[in-house]
């Protein structure tokens, strides 16, 4: 009898046991599932490395590039976007992603992006962009410590891979090409048919769901800069700038910008977040950049020799450059001279 209670009793307390972690697993759930850009709230990008151990890395994205200290890679060869100008049997869905950003996926025909010295062709699967609410904040990445207001990414696999949540977690996985944008008075017609989409993704479905829309195709070259057979850009290796923040990303940030107007960015500005709020300012702050370089791909501008009238006038004498005190004196000597020869020609004259 007492053999008897003593199990039921062991029975109750591992049933409430059971129970107890069943609820808590569901509450650490909704925490790893959940985050967001608001720092306010708990679930922002300070939080974010306390439920994704990753974000809290040492090779995380974005970062600040200094472009007079990156490195100039001769070796670091250009992209090639032949695959790029796939249209046919490809499929897009513009989506509104959980509030946190607009997305176009990319199902179908594969389209490749090869050269760049990536180690393998990689496959595009979703290009989307990050915001601002002013016109000096929005950009995931800076430059020499300034923001741009939008910033694109074409987020690629490695085509061996069936699909990003498993290429994510390889090294090299990923390989994510970055395009800052600058504020143009005028329209970039090139957006003028993604944006005309955008009414049918304004809100989150049920505050929390994707909203997808499928629409037309159309070729990448399009949402570029021109003359991308020769697009330098900036390389460095790191994250996704989201959760989890996996440090399996190959970084491309072009040096060149594209060129968009405040009406169009008011666009994507005036999309809806999960919180039913204005999407904007959904960008991750700057990482530290640590023991990494950013190599490039563009040549360092070479210094503006001496002209020749200047070297005639001046015989600078030593090897020093331009405007330095030896030249600067070798010019007062010359003027000097002038004045007395201008001075004798009055006094005789
Ligand atoms: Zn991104």
């Amino acid at each position: 009898m007492i053999v008897m209670e003593l199990s039921l009793q062991r029975f109750y307390i591992t049933s409430v046991l059971i129970l107890l972690s069943s609820m808590l697993t569901a509450v650490n759930a909704y925490a790893v599932d959940y985050w967001n850009y608001d720092n306010s709230g708990g679930y922002g990008p300070d939080k974010w490395s306390e439920y994704y151990s990753d974000c809290a890395g040492m090779m995380q994205s974005p970062i600040d590039i200094n472009t007079t200290d990156v490195l100039y890679d001769p070796d670091l060869a250009y992209f090639d976007f032949s695959g790029y100008n796939l249209t046919n049997g490809v499929d897009l869905t513009l989506v509104n992603k959980g509030g946190h950003t607009a997305e176009v996926l990319y199902t179908g025909k594969e389209v490749l992006l090869k050269g760049g010295n990536l180690p393998a062709d990689y496959r595009l699967v979703q290009f989307h962009f990050h915001w601002g609410s002013t016109n000096t904040t929005g950009s995931e990445h800076a430059m020499d410590g300034m923001h741009a207001p939008m910033e694109l990414h074409l987020v690629h696999i490695q085509s061996r891979f069936s699909n990003a949540s498993v290429a994510q977690l390889k090294p090299f996985g990923l390989a994510v090409l970055g395009f800052l944008f600058e504020i143009s008075p005028e329209n970039n017609t090139k957006y003028d048919e993604l944006l005309s989409q955008f009414y049918k993704i304004q809100t989150v479905v049920n505050n929390t769901q994707d909203n997808e829309t499928e629409i037309g195709t159309f070729s990448l070259y399009e949402l570029l800069p021109e003359n991308l057979d020769k697009l330098d850009f900036y390389r460095y290796f790191g994250s996704l700038t989201t959760p989890p923040c996996y440090e399996s990303v190959i970084w491309s940030v072009a040096t060149e910008k594209i060129p968009i107007s405040e009406y169009q960015l008011n666009i994507f500005r005036s999309l809806y977040d999960d919180q039913h709020q204005h999407l904007k300012d959904d960008f991750r702050p700057v990482q530290n950049i640590d023991k990494r370089t950013v190599t490039t791909t563009k040549e360092p501008a070479v210094t503006e020799p001496m002209s020749s009238t200047q070297v005639t006038v001046f015989q600078c004498p030593t090897t020093e450059k331009p405007g330095n005190s030896a030249s600067f004196l070798v010019g007062q000597n010359l003027n000097v001279v002038l004045v007395l020869l201008l001075t004798i020609f009055k006094v005789l004259s």
